[in-house]
């Protein structure tokens, strides 16, 4: 399909035991049989393809050895890219590398743009633009779940879902069409109320999908938790628990300021980037107020609150002005001091949090985390943990998509509804057709397909 080669380095750039360039197109061989002298036989091309072949890089005008290695020539199409490959193994080090990439290039392969390799075997029709897209979250995945839920995309299980859907639109399409074709008494019409079913079932399908990209966000970006609490009820001391039991602490270095501090921790391989605050109470102290400020707008971006109280004491005005803003939050519970007499008075915080889970807790004498960690992954699932067999959006263009396919296929039931000519039915089913075709790639434009690859790594 393209003429040109092309060619990048493929392993990250610096020091390492080997790096890996890499070329595509249909010169690879021809290129590589110019600047590449196996030890045996002179020519690569006199050995099978698939077979890494031992020898030097050498620039034949200098006539200099440039790095002792080995090169595999893999025959188009059953190849990354569908097209003919060659990689060579080099000595991993800036200047083999640079030095053979340089030397490809001026055999007649084109730099290879980010993304390129990748875009070539989608442009060829290998995998499809959402398998595409899954080798990025591959590559930049974080946490082990993030990791499996790219693999299963991949593989090809999010497209699947969403050519099963687009089928049925297909075939509902197809009966309108001959209704609208034929007005002859002999040809027998789709019905208002088969339509209606049918497009019932795509919508609660799409609906489906959509309920999963949620669990999708979380998944690739961390829930993002805030504890708060008026001072000394226990919140540093449930981050550090929750720290001591996350063996696997995600990502990134945490940001500290003088009032709130953030870590990655690991529920039951759920990443959680969890907030310690000073509480959200009014102060006078303008030092202190940067960090009340930094406070709320964590918690209002927050998806998960963890309010805590202390069994210990009495509600307090400050307790009960917390309570006001967690009222509309997704929000846990703590009432944390249960190993000390109690004071609190349960029945009020019932009464004004009334549909929020209450967990009793002593952080000190390690009671109770337990059900914490139950109650977030509960809260993250919906109650079913099924990693592998989920087919979860994960990313926002797939989302965006199938938001407006919703849209569409809404309008559709609505038409269908007010039994309105098949015409304007098969208008809203074409757009919704074609919503879910851009997560696949079908209907995609093709700015969108450029700006999709220029976010990958070069070489890949
Ligand atoms: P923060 O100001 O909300 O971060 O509270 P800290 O985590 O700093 O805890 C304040 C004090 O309460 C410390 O002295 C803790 O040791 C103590 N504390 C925390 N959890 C418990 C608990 O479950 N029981 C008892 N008795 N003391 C606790
Ligand atoms: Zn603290």
């Amino acid at each position: 399909m393209f003429d040109d080669t092309i060619a990048a380095i493929a392993t990250a750039p610096g020091e390492a035991g080997i790096s890996i360039i890499r070329m595509s197109g249909s010169k690879s061989l021809e290129i590589v049989d110019k600047i590449f002298v196996p030890k045996k036989n002179k020519s690569i091309k006199n050995y099978p393809q698939r077979r890494l072949v031992y020898g030097h890089i050498i620039d034949k005008n200098k006539d200099k050895i440039i790095d002792e290695v080995l090169a595999v020539y893999m025959k188009a199409p059953f190849t990354y890219t569908r097209e003919d490959v060659v990689e060579i193994n080099c000595h991993g080090g800036i200047v083999p590398v640079r030095n053979i990439l340089d030397l490809i290039l001026k055999n007649g392969a084109r730099m290879a743009e980010p993304g390129e390799f990748t875009k070539r075997a989608f442009l060829n029709g290998r995998i499809d633009l959402a398998q595409a897209e899954a080798v990025m979250d591959i590559i930049s995945a974080k946490t082990d779940k993030g990791f499996d839920v790219a693999l299963n995309q991949l593989e090809g299980s999010l497209s699947k879902k969403v050519s099963e859907i687009r089928d049925i639109i297909v075939e509902l399409l197809a009966h309108l069409q001959v209704s609208i074709d034929y007005t002859e008494e002999d040809i027998q019409e789709i019905t208002y109320p088969e339509l209606l079913s049918k497009s019932e079932i795509v919508r609660d399908k799409i609906k489906k999908l959509l309920d999963t990209s949620e669990t999708g966000k979380i998944i690739r970006e961390g829930l993002n938790t805030v504890i708060v609490g008026k001072p000394n009820v226990g919140k540093s001391s449930l981050l550090n628990a929750l720290l001591r039991e996350s063996r696997a602490i995600v990502t990134d270095i945490p940001g500290t300021t003088r009032d709130v501090i953030e870590e990655y921790v690991s529920i039951r391989g759920i990443p959680l980037k969890i907030v310690d605050t000073a509480g959200i109470r009014e102060t006078e102290d303008v030092v202190e107020k940067m960090g009340v400020e930094r406070s709320k707008e964590f918690f209002n971006k927050a998806d998960l609150v963890i309010f805590m109280l202390d069994a210990s004491k009495e509600l307090t005005k400050e307790d009960r002005e917390i309570m006001e803003h967690v009222k509309n939050k997704k929000a846990i519970i703590l009432i944390n001091k249960t190993d000390l007499p109690q004071k609190i008075n349960e029945n009020e915080i019932k009464e004004i949090l009334h549909d929020k889970k209450i967990i009793k807790v002593s952080i000190a004498k390690e009671v109770g985390l337990n059900e914490l960690e139950e109650e977030i992954v509960k809260m993250v699932y919906g109650g079913q943990v099924k990693s592998r067999e989920m087919s979860l959006v994960t990313n926002i263009r797939h989302k965006n998509a199938l938001e407006k396919a919703l849209k569409s296929i809404e309008e559709s039931i609505e038409a269908i509804k007010q039994e309105l000519f098949f015409d304007l039915i098969a208008v809203d089913l074409n757009d919704c057709y074609e919503y879910l075709g851009e997560i696949t790639g079908d209907t995609v434009a093709e700015n969108i397909i450029d700006n999709i690859f220029k976010n990958f790594c070069l070489g890949k």
